[in-house]
């Protein structure tokens, strides 16, 4: 008896995605299989098909943003069963690597190695996925949460809070945020919920801009008026922010967290550099190499006890994703469209989800 075929959404090549035919993944003892309810295209997905930004793939299915439902578990897997619906993390760490007990489970066996779907792996854009540890990568979903919104809870709420983690961003301090899309304004929203003071948000599109002010951004810079380190310290009176996010722009945008950035801050960076060789830090504003100002960048970090500690701010009303969700589609075929949306970007979009159950 041949194998079930199932049908996924896929990179064929660099710059071309269609429509793919492909063997129901198997499962191992300590794994699952999952059929998704909700699915998301990623900026990221972007980088990768047509920045060539991960290097050559081919028929890879798309897709690392889903909520599930579990339709099968290995001999060993504890605390899922089939029927239950999960959030899915982005990323999914061999938990048992060395790198996961130096906490940085997202390099588990192998930079970025945490990061799976739609990189080593085939990804969520598919009637059924394979999630890798189960019970330490599937977070059961909160009755409370609507499935389309726990979407979310894969990737942008988890790598904006990682950028104001980085950036350890504390009570009143004053933080800018570069680049507003999806995972700029959960960057906004996580430091506001550390408590920063005054939160600059960098952007053009009118939506997102929109969106960050309800996030709690207190001051909007489009950084196509000028500069944005003069804007950001006109605003100021000359003084530099404690801390920067880095969640949109490119190799260049270094030079301007730094400039803007006091003695001992920290820049911290999320996003995806598709482009470039070298990152550009500007030398004396750093201090000539010793102004204690910190740059660190970071994978969000993926497994089951993130998920459910994150779900938990959307069950007690301290955050609302809603706002994110500006496109919404109904048929596993609109998945095609979504993501050529993810690519072009018109003003009023932030991100498309696709209702797949
Ligand atoms: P978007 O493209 O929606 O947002 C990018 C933002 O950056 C926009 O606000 C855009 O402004 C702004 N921007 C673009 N160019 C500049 C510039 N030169 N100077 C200042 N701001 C600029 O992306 P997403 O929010 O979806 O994703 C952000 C990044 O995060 C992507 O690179 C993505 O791949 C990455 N990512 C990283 C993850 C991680 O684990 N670290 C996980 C998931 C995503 P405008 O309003 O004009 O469009
Ligand atoms: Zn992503």
């Amino acid at each position: 008896m041949g194998k079930k075929k199932m049908k996924g959404f896929a990179m064929l090549g660099f710059d071309t995605v269609g429509w793919i035919e492909k063997d129901v993944p198997e499962v191992g003892p300590l794994d699952a299989l999952c059929k998704p309810l909700a699915v998301s295209p990623c900026t990221s997905d972007v980088h990768t098909v047509w920045e060539r930004a991960l290097g050559e793939r081919s028929d890879l299915i798309l897709g690392h943003e889903a909520s599930a439902e579990v339709v099968e578990v290995g001999a060993l897997v504890k605390d899922f069963k089939p029927g239950d619906k999960v959030i899915v993390p982005a990323i999914t760490p061999d938990w048992c690597a060395v790198e996961s007990q130096m906490g940085i489970s997202q390099h588990s066996g192998g930079m970025l190695n945490g990061w799976k779907f739609s990189n080593m792996k085939d990804g969520v854009f598919a009637d059924y996925f394979h999630v890798n540890e189960a019970d330490g990568n599937l977070a059961h979903l909160p009755d409370e949460i609507d499935p389309v919104e726990a979407v979310m809870l894969s990737d942008m709420v988890p790598t904006g809070f990682h950028g104001a983690e980085l950036a350890e961003v504390a009570y009143g301090e004053t933080v800018t945020v570069i680049g507003i899309g999806p995972v700029g304004l959960m960057a906004v929203a996580g430091s506001v919920l550390r408590g920063a003071g005054r939160v600059f948000a960098v952007g053009s599109r009118e939506k997102c801009r929109e969106v960050a002010i309800g996030y709690g951004a207190t001051d909007l810079i489009d950084y196509h008026d000028g500069d944005i380190v003069d804007q950001i310290l006109d605003k100021t009176h000359g003084a530099y922010v404690d801390k920067v996010i880095i969640a949109g722009g490119d190799v260049n945008t270094f030079d301007q967290a730094v400039r803007m950035v006091r003695r001992g801050g920290i820049v911290s960076n999320i996003n995806y550099l598709g482009t470039g060789d070298y990152i550009k830090i500007p030398r004396v504003e750093w201090g000539l190499g010793m102004g204690h100002i910190r740059i660190a960048g970071g994978l969000m970090p993926g497994g089951r006890k993130n998920m459910e500690y994150l779900s938990k701010l959307l069950v007690h009303g301290r955050l609302d994703v809603k706002p994110l969700l500006t496109h919404r589609f109904h048929k596993f075929e609109d998945l095609e469209q979504a993501l050529l949306m993810m690519k072009d970007k018109t003003p009023d979009l932030i991100k498309p989800v696709v209702t797949l159950a």
